[in-house]
């Protein structure tokens, strides 16, 4: 629904409930559900793995080292945190 506007999981302001970032602190998925990195379903905060693709959801942040919830972010440090294929080893960090 334009117009209509949900809190950031993050931060707390109010946000557009379709936002794929919020404009506040610039997280991924402010609102709404987390998105797999791998295959994009929709997964739940605290899940252990994807429950459609069973990626590992839990992952360690590769700048600070503490151990995150894989959903674009790391919640302690906010460095993106992308998916790498393990099948595709030589191209890496495709994004960046
Ligand atoms: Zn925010
Ligand atoms: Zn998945
Ligand atoms: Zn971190």
């Amino acid at each position: 629904m334009p117009g209509y506007k949900h809190p950031c999981r993050y931060c707390g302001k109010l946000v557009e409930n379709d936002a794929n970032f919020c404009p506040f602190c610039g997280r991924i998925s402010p609102v709404g559900s987390l998105r797999c990195v791998k295959c994009a379903s929709p997964i739940e905060y605290g899940w252990k793995v994807c429950s459609h693709c069973g990626l590992e959801l839990q992952t360690l942040c590769p700048k600070c080292g503490k151990t995150t919830f894989f959903s674009g972010q790391c919640e302690f440090c906010g460095t993106t945190l992308t998916y790498t294929d393990p099948n595709a080893k030589e191209k890496k960090k495709k994004w960046f």
